[in-house]
């Protein structure tokens, strides 16, 4: 009874580990589609990341930081910079700050690394 019970369970990590790769790749699809038309269609750039947000807490996966960093924390937007949001480098704090331009939310990308910085 216990090893048909560790076997059930094994089965269902694994099947658990399958179906978040394919949320995990369906997400990196989504969020190229979000890019490709976040110029020439904002409003379907944001649905895709609406749809992005509701894989993430519905398989209860976390983002990449790739996709992370890119996606507005106020209003959800893919945040381009040159487009739709601003990039400046705070050299001494060695990060990149993204204003977007929507909503004024703020998101710092850390460049340097934290061990570097604590001299
Ligand atoms: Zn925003």
């Amino acid at each position: 009874m216990l090893f048909g019970t560790l076997v059930f369970a094994g089965v269902m990590e694994g099947r658990r580990a399958l179906v978040n790769s394919i949320a995990r790749e369906r997400i990196e699809i989504l969020f190229g589609l979000a890019e490709r038309n976040a110029s020439s269609e904002p409003g379907l750039a944001l649905s895709y990341i609406t749809i992005i947000e509701k894989m993430r807490s519905h398989y209860k996966i976390g983002l990449p930081l790739r996709i992370k960093n890119r996606i507005c924390k106020g209003c959800s937007t893919v945040l381009m910079p040159g487009l739709n949001c601003t990039a400046k480098v705070a050299s001494s704090k060695g990060y990149v700050i993204y204003k977007c331009k929507r909503c004024g939310a703020e998101r710092h990308l850390r460049y340097k690394n934290m061990k570097s910085t604590q001299k």
